[in-house]
């Protein structure tokens, strides 16, 4: 069975960080990602939403816009337009980090990864083939989760079923954004 100096199971912030900073200490890392490089973060979470709310921000301060003498006709949401910049901008950070994991010299796996044991794992890669190998150190970031406490009290933190709160969700609501971002496919998982 092959071996591995350091598996990081999980390609989001956690785990693209910990395979970089493991590279420069000197490590050999290997990343494996079931998904997209960059993970919820960068693919479905904060930059998609940061793209779409910027977005719809616009397009209220244009509706405001007659309060300073300004006449602006035909304001209207091209949802795909707002969708295509959106994909852009995951596509461009997407890359970029592809191209750190380059330069680190980081091996990149794409597959779903299950431990076998404490340092034994199972690769399912993308053309179902399934490969095993050790590991001498393992690193998991399967995942964020939203947190539940003082910021969901005070209507902080990510809801469950859009990652949109406060006036962020109700601006996302009333251009439809959320709904597009949203639909019952991504519900509760967001992808
Ligand atoms: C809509 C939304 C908006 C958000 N906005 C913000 C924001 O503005 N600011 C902010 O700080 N945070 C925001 N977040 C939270 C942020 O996205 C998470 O905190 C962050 O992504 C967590 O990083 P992570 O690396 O722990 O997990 P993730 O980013 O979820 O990465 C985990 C990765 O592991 C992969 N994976 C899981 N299981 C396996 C497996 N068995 N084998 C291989 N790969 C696997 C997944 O495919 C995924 O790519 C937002 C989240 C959402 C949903």
């Amino acid at each position: 069975m092959a071996e591995k100096e350091i598996v990081i199971i999980g390609a989001g912030p956690g785990g693209y960080v910990a395979a970089i900073k493991a590279a420069q200490l000197g490590g050999k890392v290997t990343l494996i990602e079931k998904d997209e490089l960059g993970g919820t973060c960068l693919n479905w979470g904060c930059i998609p939403t940061k793209v779409l709310l910027r977005g719809v921000e616009l397009l209220e301060t244009l509706e405001g816009a007659k309060e300073f003498g300004l006449q602006v006709n035909g304001v209207s949401v091209d949802l795909a337009k707002l969708m295509a910049r959106k994909d852009r901008a995951v596509k461009t950070l997407v890359a970029g980090v592809s191209g750190l994991m380059k330069s680190n010299g980081i091996e990149v796996i794409k597959g779903k990864a299950g431990l076998l044991s404490p340092r034994k794992i199972q690769v399912l890669d993308q053309q179902n083939q399934t490969v095993a190998f050790e590991a001498r150190r393992i690193i998991l970031d399967p995942r964020g989760r939203p947190s539940r406490g003082h910021g969901q009290q005070r209507g902080f933190t990510a809801h469950p079923d859009s990652g949109l709160h406060g006036d962020h969700r109700r601006r996302a609501d009333r251009s439809g954004v959320r709904n597009h971002l949203c639909g019952p496919e991504n519900q509760g998982d967001h992808r």
